[in-house]
This record gives structure tokens, C-alpha cells and sequence, in this order.
């Protein structure tokens, strides 16, 4: 329900300022970082959010994540499209970049603050996270910053050294949600950081700026981000804009068991090949052909789509 974390508060939530998109359903997108060739679970997921856009009458836009400017670059991304492209996936206008987008992340944490939610710094680090939840991988924000009196955040900020990261809170709020993958999901909020303390903005900050300015009423990307729903969800009750729906596609993994990652260097599409064998691979992994039907292209995969029947288990990738 948007505004659901302000009106818990009994606040009213603000207007997000948005561009126009005022059309029946918005657009479904992919947004890989340009960090790496992209590898063959990231191809699927491309694939199939490509697939489910066009199926329920939808384009999909191509937007890179690249506020990471250590680790990103434009080569990659032009290599990115390349992959996309010969896969027969197609997006409406230019691919936009994060890293040119700042002044609307900025503008969005004015927006957050105009509505009376609480921004504070915080100064915790992993070690401090990690000790008050060590076994809960999803642990949500222990508080320690949030429960700093005005008094006492004032102070740290003139004699700690140390910059801090900027959170809000946004309470700890039951999510639920029905993934279009996975089925019905539930999970908690927690005060996300939405300005890392080098200034950068976060991806959770950006993200749900992004899909919302955007027109994105579709996510389907990778199941790892699944966990990170939640918080993304009370963002954009925040910022009084509609939750899009989400899908997120099963892992892949390879013939040992282990999931595909770009930093060890899996199969992408250049050492895969383009003469069709990656588009009748991924196909037939989503029950839409046969692997030997190298002359497959994307729109007859689309014409075979049918969202009942995408496979909800990881699916093994072996490479021949
Ligand atoms: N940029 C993220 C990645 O490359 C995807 C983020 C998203 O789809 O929300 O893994």
C-alpha cells in the first residue's frame, strides 16, 4: 500500500515529483552494473525479463548501474548491449547511466526529508552490524545511530574523524509481496543507508528512484536480489510512489553445484559463441526449445512464452 510506512506514522506522504507516465502499465527493464561481461545467468535473466515485458504488452528498458566508478566503465557497457542485442533483445530508447542521474537521488533524499522522516548519521560499521546479529544474514539495523539523541548526533559529528553514512528510518515494517517467480513473499524493513559516507548514493536509494522516475511497474532480475525487496518496497511508500510487481528468476548454477559469478570468470557470450547455440541454450533452459534449434530467434521464443510455465528451481548450466 503506498504511503504505508508514513501513514503508520499518521503523516501525510509527499508527492514524488515524476516524470510523465501516464500510460495503462509502465515498462519493465534490465539494469545490469557494468562491471563485467555479463554471464550466462545473467544473459537468462535479461532473456526472460525481456520475455515477460513483451508478453504482458510491455518494452523493456535498458538502464545501467554504474555508480560504482571503480569497477564500472563505458567500455563494458557497450560490450553489455553488444551481448543483449545478439540475443535479440531489444529496448525502446537510449540506455540511461546512474552515474548521470545524481541530481534526482538528491533530490529524492530532500524529498524524504521534507516529509518529516527521520535522515540521521550513522557510523556503525560491519563489525559493529555483524556483532549485534551474528546469525541473521537479513539482520535489520540494530538502531545504535537511530537512537542517538540530537544532542549526541551533533556532538559525534564535530569530533568523530570518521564521515558517517546517512540512514532513514522508514520503521521496521512487514512486507508482503507476490512474486511473479517465486510466489508469495514475505519480509521485514529495515533503515536502509541511502548515502554511503564517500557521498556516494546507495543502490537501494537509486534503484527505486530510478524505476519510479522511470515509469518501471516490472522487476525481474536475479533471485539474489530478492532479499532486498523489503527495504525497497518501504522506499517507495516513502517517496508516496507505486511498488512496481517483482519477479526474480532462480540462480544458475554450474555442473559442481557452485553459482555463476562474474569475478570467477564463467561463461559469457563471447566464449559461448553467437551463432545461436546461447539463445537455443537459454531458450530451451526456460522449456521454450530445444537446444539443437540454433536457428531460434527471440520474437518465436516470445511467441512460445507462457509465464506458467518458467522453471522455479536453479536451473545447471553445462557447457559443452
Ligand atoms: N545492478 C544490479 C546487478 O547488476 C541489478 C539491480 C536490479 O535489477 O535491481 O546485479
Amino acid at each position: 500500500m503506498p504511503g504505508g510506512a508514513l501513514a503508520s506514522r499518521g503523516m501525510t506522504p509527499p508527492l514524488m515529483a515524476k516524470s510523465p507516465t501516464p500510460q495503462s502499465h509502465g515498462f519493465g527493464r534490465y539494469a545490469p552494473s557494468p562491471s563485467g561481461r555479463l554471464h550466462v545467468g545473467n544473459l537468462r535473466t535479461a532473456l526472460l525479463a525481456w520475455l515477460i515485458a513483451h508478453h504482458t504488452g510491455r518494452e523493456l528498458l535498458l538502464r545501467f548501474e554504474d555508480l560504482d566508478a571503480d569497477r564500472c566503465s563505458p567500455e563494458i557497457a557497450t560490450g553489455q548491449e553488444q551481448d543483449l542485442a545478439s540475443l535479440g533483445i531489444t529496448w525502446p530508447q537510449e540506455p540511461v547511466f546512474q552515474s548521470l542521474r545524481t541530481d534526482l537521488y538528491e533530490e529524492a533524499i530532500g524529498t524524504l526529508r521534507a516529509s518529516g522522516l527521520d535522515l540521521y548519521p550513522c557510523w556503525c560499521t560491519r563489525a559493529d552490524l555483524a556483532l549485534a546479529a551474528p546469525h541473521d544474514p537479513q539482520r535489520p539495523y540494530p538502531g545504535t545511530c537511530r537512537n542517538l539523541s540530537e544532542a549526541k548526533r551533533k556532538e559525534r559529528l564535530e569530533v568523530e574523524e570518521r564521515k558517517p553514512a546517512l540512514r532513514v528510518d522508514l520503521g521496521d515494517v512487514e512486507i508482503e509481496w507476490d512474486d511473479m517467480i517465486l510466489g508469495p513473499q514475505v519480509g521485514r524493513s529495515s533503515d536502509p543507508i541511502i548515502q554511503r559516507a564517500d557521498g556516494a548514493f546507495t543502490y537501494n536509494l537509486a534503484v527505486v528512484v530510478d524505476d519510479s522516475s522511470q515509469g518501471v511497474d516490472q522487476i525481474v532480475r536475479g533471485d539474489d536480489l530478492a532479499s532486498s525487496v523489503p527495504v525497497q518496497a518501504a522506499l517507495y511508500d516513502a517517496l508516496a510512489s507505486p511498488r512496481p510487481t517483482w519477479g526474480h528468476v532462480p540462480l544458475v548454477l554450474d555442473p559442481s553445484g557452485s553459482r555463476l559469478s562474474k569475478r570467477v570468470g564463467s561463461t559469457t557470450l563471447e566464449s559461448w559463441g553467437r551463432d545461436g547455440t546461447a539463445l537455443a541454450q537459454l531458450g530451451a533452459s526456460l522449456g521454450l526449445c530445444n537446444k539443437t534449434e540454433q536457428a531460434i530467434t527471440s520474437d518465436q521464443l516470445l511467441e512460445r512464452f507462457d509465464l506458467g510455465s518458467i522453471n522455479r528451481e536453479p536451473w545447471t548450466f553445462e557447457s559443452e
